[in-house]
């Protein structure tokens, strides 16, 4: 005592305070106590420039004007999926790496009863369900082959550090925190629940249980203006009242888990699914998508100000990706002279079915196993393998059926010249065969490297098919999808909230999975197993 007392005398006469302020957080913090990671479901970057003037409060504005933002940012991949998209944010690597090519695929080692989606794991069932819940499924990241940041960082601290996922979606929710993640959260369609699988947990927590037995979803059902009955993605799923109802229980996990509250740095990923569904109805140049923006920006501010009165916004680390980016729809694109064609995929099937059957007679049953879902073209490799045929002749036969199949749907070609512009028509600007991805026998240009990127093995036989820009397959009511190796189906925002980043735009290519990177640079820890990303160091503080 005696001693602290001269000690403060001491200081007293020098001016010098016993407790000093902890330096202002200017320089690199290598110790956020949380990293929250915010996906918006298929989101393209130029839909916050096209709207920024119209943001209020801290919400896109916080990333946009206070924190590092890279405006082109574009997946070097060419299959722009959900489950592909979200496997990337988490691994910093691409499907050659983390191995999701799709959302579901055959999958041969599994059977050929239905296709696997990226996360079913029937070795494990969801927990906490209605009793009238029929298919209790399991889930779980076992197709993942790639560490994520999340894991990275539950190594580097024996597993102290807290890592959680939370999305609408199984995959969104799964992918992005990885296999070591102490749980992953995502809705029951059906019930509006959230709920999880046994590879995490047997039951759902008190805080989580509380959040579904409350009032919440009918504040939402109300919020969206829903009157009948239905379920969440009819009722709810296509306005913003589903992005409120999803932060609010991302709130609850990180109030429940005590996330952010010790010096160990936490990890959250938050995948918001209701733009993908809106989206895909309206098109990103509706009306309807614009609305959704402003509200997901109201619905990002009350957030990032919770998080600011929770946990402290200089103690939290954000950023802002999309799993993928989208199409315009079709006829806004064909309206302005694009050459946006459909394709009909039922009709394709049957004019390839057709071609493979005039070259084996003798086979039996169709070739293509059902669901087509482009990017790829899947062969039933055991109606070829009946009749002896390997998989290059399969695979090479369909590939060069492919132009013609594909020409008999376009519209004839008049014979005298016409005075209006002619509708569109389908083209294949090119195919490649599972074998010729595997051995890499692809140009030596941009797209043979995002083919290459593209590449996962299932262990069925099939053929990446490429159709012309703007083109898709018909959808069959209004609307749009992503899937392509085109640029509108790769751009997707990457901004950064932190005290490492300097603020400001920078312009110039990025990719999604330098996200992974840098904040494993400034976390001090691995990259993760199979990262590909670069470190962003123009945006970081001196
Ligand atoms: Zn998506």
């Amino acid at each position: 005592m005696r001693r602290l007392n001269s000690l403060a005398a001491l200081a007293l006469s020098l001016w010098i305070p016993l407790n000093p302020k902890p330096a202002q957080a200017q320089a690199y913090d290598g110790h956020p106590k949380l990293v929250v990671i915010v996906v918006i479901d298929q989101f393209r970057a130029d839909l916050l420039e096209r709207y920024r003037s119209e943001f209020k409060g801290r919400g896109f504005n916080l990333l946009l004007n206070e924190g590092a933002w890279f405006p082109d940012c574009y997946y070097n991949y060419a299959n722009t999926k959900t489950a592909p998209g979200h496997a990337t944010i988490g691994t910093g690597a691409y499907s050659d790496g983390h191995g999701i090519e799709s959302n579901e695929w055959w999958d041969a080692s599994r059977g050929y009863a239905h296709r696997v989606s990226s996360v079913e794991d029937e070795r494990y069932t969801l927990v906490d369900l209605p009793a009238s819940t029929k298919d209790l499924t399991g889930a779980s990241p076992l197709n993942l082959h790639a560490s994520t940041l999340g894991d990275e960082l539950r190594l580097a601290t024996q597993g102290k550090a807290k890592v959680f996922g939370v999305s609408l979606k199984d995959r969104a929710a799964i992918l992005p925190p990885g296999q070591s993640a102490n749980a992953a959260y995502w809705l029951d369609d059906a019930s509006g629940r959230f709920t999880t699988s046994t590879y995490y947990r047997q039951h759902l927590p008190a805080w989580a249980a509380a959040f579904n037995s409350g009032d919440r979803l009918a504040a939402a059902a109300h919020e969206a203006g829903a009157t009948g009955k239905g379920n969440f993605s009819s009722q709810i799923e296509l306005t913003s009242a589903a992005n409120h109802y999803e932060l609010d229980f991302a709130q609850a996990l990180i109030s429940g888990e005590k996330l952010g509250q010790d010096p160990v740095t936490d990890l959250l990923t938050v995948s918001l699914s209701a733009h993908d569904l809106a989206g895909h109805k309206y098109g990103p140049d509706s009306e309807s998508e614009h609305q959704m923006v402003l509200g997901l920006d109201r619905d990002l501010d009350r957030f990032f100000a919770w998080l600011d009165s929770a946990v402290g916004l200089k103690n939290v680390w954000i950023a802002l990706t999309a799993d993928h980016g989208v199409a315009p729809v079709p006829a806004t694109a064909a309206a302005l002279g694009i050459d946006a064609a459909t394709v009909d995929l039922k009709a394709l099937g049957e004019q390839l079915n057709a071609a493979l059957s005039a070259k084996f007679p003798q086979a039996k049953g169709s070739f293509l196993l059902p669901g087509s879902d482009l990017p790829y073209l899947t062969l039933d490799r055991r109606v070829l393998e009946a009749i002896g045929i390997d998989e290059k002749t399969a695979e090479d036969s369909l590939s060069a059926a492919l132009p013609e199949a594909v020409a008999k749907l376009a519209p004839p070609t008049p014979k005298e010249p016409v005075s209006s512009r002619l509708p569109p028509t389908p083209v294949v600007v090119n195919s490649y065969t599972r074998l010729q991805l595997e051995h890499g026998e692809l140009p030596p240009t941009e797209m043979g490297r995002e083919l290459a990127h593209s590449y996962s093995y299932h262990g069925n036989w099939y053929v990446f098919l490429m159709l012309g820009q703007y083109e898709m397959p018909d959808l069959h009511s209004a609307g749009t999808t992503h899937f392509s190796p085109w640029s509108y189906d790769r751009h997707v925002p990457l901004a950064f909230y932190g005290a490492p980043f300097q603020p400001g735009t920078y312009r110039g290519r990025v990719e999604p999975v330098d996200l992974a990177a840098t904040f494993a640079s400034l976390l001090g820890v691995n990259q993760p197993s199979a990262s590909v990303g670069r470190v962003l160091t123009e945006s970081l503080k001196k």
